[in-house]
This record gives C-alpha cells, sequence and structure tokens, in this order.
C-alpha cells in the first residue's frame, strides 16, 4: 500500500490534511493566541520537528496538486479509514488564505461528489475579507450600510442580487461553497467574535463552529465528541454535526 499524503486522526476517526500553522496568523485572534490547540501539540510533541515539517509538506503538496491528485490520494487510504466518506481540512492550520486555494477545495469537491468534507476556516474574519462579508451582507439584507462599502462593490446599484456579483470575491465564494451538498464550510468563531458578526454569518446562511466559553451553547449543536466523551461518537459516526446538510452552529467543548 502506497502511504498517502493524509493523515488518520484517531481522535476524529477520519482522514484530514493538516497545514501549516503560519498560515493562521492573518486570522488569528486574541484567544487563538491564548488557546491555539497547535501550539500546545507542538510545544509537547514536536521537539524534533517531524510535526511542523509534516505539515509545511503537506501545505506546499495541497498548494501544488490538483483535484485529481486528491482523488488519488484519498483512494489511496485502506478502506477502514475511508469507508464513510468522509474528510476533515485543517486539523491543524488554515486550509483558506487565498482564493485560489478556495477555488481548490470547490473543485475537489466537485470531482470528489461522493466525499463528504468538513473545512473549519476563519478566512471570514479580518482585514478586507470581513468588510467584503459586510459588503456582502449589505446586498443580501439591503440595510443602509451598503453605502458605507459601495466603494468595495464597484457599483452604485443596490440590487442585492445584482451586488452580489459585484463585490469581493472571497467572501462571496465562501457563501457559494458552502451551498455544495458535499462541502461543509464552518467558520471559526470564539470569544472574541462579536454578536453583529454572528448575526451576520447567520443571516449569510453559514455554519459556525465555536470554542470558548462553555456556558454559551444556546442555539447550538453540542458537539457529541467533546460534550459525550466516553460514549463512541466521533467524526466518524456523528449525525447532525458538522456533515450535517442543513445550516448547524457547532459548539465544541474545551478538552
Ligand atoms: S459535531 Fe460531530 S462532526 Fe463536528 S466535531 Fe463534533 S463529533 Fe465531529
Amino acid at each position: 500500500m502506497e502511504h498517502s499524503v493524509f493523515k488518520f486522526s484517531k481522535d476524529i476517526a477520519l482522514p484530514s490534511l493538516c497545514f501549516s500553522k503560519e498560515r493562521c496568523y492573518k486570522y488569528a485572534t486574541v484567544a487563538c493566541m491564548k488557546g491555539c490547540y497547535t501550539n500546545k501539540l507542538y510545544s509537547a510533541f514536536d521537539t524534533k520537528h517531524a510535526m511542523s515539517d509534516i505539515d509545511v509538506r503537506n501545505t506546499q503538496w495541497f498548494l501544488k496538486s490538483s483535484p485529481i491528485d486528491f482523488r488519488k490520494e484519498f483512494q489511496k487510504l485502506p478502506l477502514f479509514m475511508r469507508f464513510q466518506k468522509r474528510f476533515r481540512y485543517a486539523t491543524r492550520g488554515e486550509t483558506i488564505t487565498k482564493e485560489k486555494d478556495l477555488n481548490k477545495v470547490i473543485e475537489i469537491a466537485k470531482l470528489n461528489p461522493d466525499v463528504q468534507f468538513m473545512l473549519p476556516t476563519r478566512a471570514w474574519r479580518k482585514g478586507r475579507t470581513k468588510r467584503q462579508f459586510d459588503a456582502l451582507l449589505a446586498t443580501l439584507t439591503g440595510k443602509a450600510v451598503i453605502n458605507k462599502y459601495r466603494h468595495y462593490m464597484g457599483s452604485k446599484n443596490t440590487d442585492p442580487m445584482k451586488e452580489h456579483s459585484g463585490i469581493g470575491r472571497l467572501a462571496s465564494k465562501l457563501v457559494e461553497a458552502s451551498k455544495l451538498k458535499n462541502l461543509k464550510i464552518l467558520c471559526s468563531i470564539d470569544e472574541s467574535t462579536s454578536e453583529k458578526e454572528v448575526d451576520s454569518l447567520t443571516k449569510l446562511g453559514l455554519s459556525t463552529m465555536y470554542f470558548g466559553d462553555d456556558s454559551k451553547t444556546e442555539g447550538r449543536f453540542l458537539c457529541p465528541k467533546t460534550h459525550n466523551k466516553g460514549e463512541d461518537i466521533t467524526c466518524v459516526n456523528c449525525v447532525g454535526g458538522c456533515f450535517s446538510d442543513v445550516q448547524i452552529h457547532v459548539h465544541l467543548k474545551k478538552h
């Protein structure tokens, strides 16, 4: 059996692809800096840089590979790792730093309609992308904020559907990508995410994944893996969580 670039994460019982930590920096929040899971792993187990080297290697592979390469790698996995046909992006690091990364994720999902993909990301936030998101929300909800962001839209037209195609491409694409049946984009949020931002993401039809305050569970789906430890439910057999085909707001309990 040829070795696959994908890692089988025993914890979630799914094949996954890790990315280098540096790709998170542009989106990192204060909460990320304080409780970064990857930082903890690296400081505990990565004394010889084997883990971080693999993350860098996998990132380079993703950047160079085609959707067909992805399919081939997936097929290399032993059957017990892929029988559920579920795959998780970014157990470490960040998948999307540029629009072309998202393009590739979309192409991979389209070429592998029999595989369900889960993609947690913070690419919705920070800088221009965040402003584009606000602009997108404005166009979809038709609010007065449209005027504030008109310069990003490049158009005087205020018709929501027309504006939708004329603004920030990454923001629009995240929303569009989330409509693919086999690609679940989960916008990572935490205690530093404002209610307004959560509201914006929700109105755009995007799903979220919250990690932070364990008491803030209202309206969120309690991740069985982290909330009901010992019940043998994890990402491979979870029902109604990140792989569900409806908008979902997942709450992860702190480990
Ligand atoms: S909600 Fe389900 S799929 Fe999502 S992280 Fe938890 S166990 Fe995995």
